[in-house]
């Protein structure tokens, strides 16, 4: 959601006649975007603000601003420890981020963490008509109200929010206008959307994912993040029947615990999940799964964590990301006893190698199958593209740069530790 924000910002700036450059030294204005998911992301802005300390001295007028997550979170704080911030904006506010560099400018520096009444969405508008890369992010829902104990995104992102249909369905026009074939939904808890539709409806994720299967040149549909107990029933008959939705779910599961599922406020169990992942799979066979799973969390036993390893090899992953638990200030779990550093490092690559496993398996199960394959960009090698399959996997052909944007069917040949390559068929 960062990228799409990053992006969204960019165009802000753009249309108050600002210029993107990738060159610190070049720029008028820095802005540094935000996550709060990542371990000791604090300090992290810290240390990223002081490598333009010198460039600050050097140009007085430069206005360096911190955007995102840790903004939300910190702002106050990041003003007051680091004197060279002139501009703090939150996620929910970065479409007033022209005005706040106006304000910076009169009056040396601007703050803005609200969550403003108005909708950011309307406020930012029409998108410049530059040709696009054929894959791209479109957010449709922000913010979670589930709580789970270790997170901080109800805390930054605030309640859940949805877009209306009319709004979403507009801006993918617009991509697919500027040569998007691949739109993700993103939500932080996405399968809740609910937003308003057509004829008074509140639409489901699904009757969003219906509207845009309508669009000419969408050719694929993918959404992330979503929570087990919002896979509603007609999500599932999506994956099954709807044409441009690709067999590809990341379904965070977190742990295999009962015990630290309930401890970690995520409302569903183990089992549960297994019967979802089963009702998922009758639907639609070759879905891909992807997980997120914490290891290490507070009262974590050994037993608790055999569960999480028992739940995997029964769910088989086709991808996942993991992570050894870390405190996120202001959430519950930060202020319980904490596990040993050794002892999560320890079960997180016990954890990874079964992971990897599950991964390479199914990786290699791709070898002599025909994939569908959109190019996105010349790959490293000479004549070479790479390209997305349905599932997600990184495909290496050689093929002419015509090709990028298009769907192509290949052939799968071989697979390395991150990549499938094949040949045109
Ligand atoms: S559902 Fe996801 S975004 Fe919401 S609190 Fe839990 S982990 Fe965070």
């Amino acid at each position: 959601m960062n990228v799409y924000d990053s992006e969204r910002m960019v165009e802000v700036m753009e249309g108050a006649g600002f210029e993107q450059t990738d060159r610190a030294d070049d720029a008028d204005m820095i802005l540094l975007n935000t996550c709060h998911i990542r371990e000791k992301a604090a300090e992290k802005v810290y240390s990223e603000l002081g490598r333009f300390k010198n460039l600050k001295n050097e140009k007085p007028n430069l206005k360096v601003a911190v955007a995102g997550c840790v903004a939300q979170a910190e702002g106050e704080e990041i003003m007051r420890r680091q004197p060279l911030v002139d501009l703090v904006v939150g996620p929910q506010s970065y479409h007033r981020l022209a005005e706040l560099e106006k304000v910076a400018h009169q009056t040396g520096r601007a703050i803005d963490t609200d969550f403003p009444e108005e909708d950011k969405f309307n406020v930012l508008g029409v998108r410049p008509k530059i040709k696009r890369a054929p894959s791209a992010f479109l957010t449709v829902q922000e913010g979670c109200d589930k709580f789970c104990a270790f997170c901080v995104v109800p805390y930054t992102r605030g309640a859940e929010v949805s877009r209306p249909v009319q709004n979403i369905l507009n801006e993918a026009k617009e991509l697919v206008e500027r040569g998007v074939r691949e739109i993700t939904l993103l939500g932080q808890n996405v399968n809740a959307y609910h937003g308003e539709g057509f004829q008074g409806r509140e639409y489901s994720l699904a009757a969003l994912i219906w509207e845009l299967n309508k669009l000419d040149g969408l050719e694929r549909i993918r959404f992330t993040t979503s929570h087990p107990n919002d896979m509603s029933l007609d999500l599932l008959e999506a994956h099954a029947n709807c044409e441009k939705l690709m067999p590809y779910l990341h379904l965070p599961v977190q742990s295999g615990s009962d015990r630290i599922l309930k401890r970690m406020n995520r409302s569903h169990t183990a089992q549960s999940y297994i019967d979802l992942v089963d009702e998922i799979r009758r639907a639609r066979p070759d879905i891909l799964l992807s997980g997120d799973f914490i290891v290490g969390f507070p009262e974590e036993t050994d037993a608790d964590f055999e569960a999480t390893l028992e739940l995997i090899r029964e769910v088989k992953y086709g991808q996942a990301y993991s992570f050894k638990y870390s405190t996120r200030p202001g959430t519950p779990a930060a202020e319980r006893d904490q596990l040993p550093e050794k002892l999560k490092t320890k079960r997180l690559y016990e954890l990874q190698t079964l992971l990897s496993q599950q991964q390479k398996t199914t990786q290699d199960s791709m070898i002599g199958r025909d994939l569908r394959v959109l190019f996105e960009k010349p790959g490293r090698l000479e004549g070479q593209l790479v390209g997305k399959s349905e599932y997600l996997h990184a495909v290496h052909v050689f093929a002419p740069r015509s090709l990028i944007g298009s769907v192509q069917s290949v052939h799968i040949t071989a697979s390395s530790s991150n990549s499938l390559a094949g040949s045109l068929i």
